[in-house]
């Protein structure tokens, strides 16, 4: 199996006397297989976690260390990230007019694989991923992210996943927007890819709603920069019942 290690990571966003620290030291150890669910008030630097380990440029790295299987992330360019098999989500969230949703995808396997992937496997594969994510067929010739509803734009995030198949997977807000439907398909996406490649999760969220569908085996409460609390998926209920107020008192308290 593999692990990704994230270890006393300190981010900053901004310049001179506008610089920001954003993430004051996280720490996570995520292994094959396992799901990983971080919970966290808005604005607590989830998307900073998620950004920094996809390696965007807007964020700066001050502290720490990301490594999967002892490589150091943090050294990789972001081509290189998804070839050791690092699956961001958000990383082609731009419009790609003129790019079909196949032609995009394979490419994608293409460059994380190493060689193009035989045609008439690739497009069977397509074809039954698509299928299982309840995606018209139609989609395949459809640009890239030209005019994708929310709910389409995840799927086509988990289509990329399903094909691609990444050792770890950070999921953010994968949630947001999806009708109930929409939800239960994109989850289903999640845990095929969990059962057929045992891929790690990271799910990122601030609800408790996509964790009835995909079960976390550790959750993690995330505020103003660092995990705050570790529990098993009970965790998420108590805060759901009880909210962050209590975890962003603390913090408050002890600045
Ligand atoms: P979350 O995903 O938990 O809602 P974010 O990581 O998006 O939180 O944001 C955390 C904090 O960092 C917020 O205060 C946000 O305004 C700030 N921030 C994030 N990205 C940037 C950026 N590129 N420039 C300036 N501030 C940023
Ligand atoms: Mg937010
Ligand atoms: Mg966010």
């Amino acid at each position: 199996g593999s692990v990704l290690e994230i270890r006393g990571l300190h981010v900053t966003v901004g310049e001179g006397d506008e610089t920001k620290e954003i993430l004051r030291g996280v720490d996570l150890t995520i292994r094959s297989g396992e799901t990983h669910a971080i919970m966290g008030p808005n604005g607590s630097g989830k998307s900073t976690l998620a950004y920094s380990i996809a390696g965007h440029p807007k964020y700066t790295i001050t502290g720490g260390t990301v490594t999967l299987d002892g490589e150091d992330v943090l050294a990789m360019t972001v081509d290189e990230r998804a070839r050791a098999g690092l699956f961001l989500a958000m990383q082609y969230p731009v419009e790609v007019p003129g790019v079909s949703v196949s032609n995009f995808l394979r490419t994608a396997a293409t460059a994380v694989t190493g060689q193009a992937p035989k045609l008439r496997t690739w497009v069977k594969d397509m074809r039954t991923e698509m299928e299982a994510l309840e995606m018209d067929a139609a989609f395949a010739e459809r640009n890239v992210n030209e005019g994708f509803s929310g709910g389409e734009k995840k799927r086509h995030e988990i289509l990329q996943m399903g094909l691609l198949k990444p050792k770890m997977a950070i999921l953010d807000e994968t949630d947001s927007g999806l009708d109930v439907d929409a939800l239960r398909v994109v989850s289903e996406g999640v845990n095929r890819a969990k059962a057929n490649s045992s891929v790690g999760v990271l799910l990122i969220t601030h609800y408790t709603r996509i964790l009835r569908y995909i079960e976390p085996d550790f959750v993690h409460v995330f505020v103003a920069g660092r995990v705050v609390e570790e529990g098993g998926k009970e965790l998420a209920d108590k805060l759901e019942a009880e909210g962050y107020a209590a975890y962003l008192k603390a913090d408050a308290d002890a600045a």
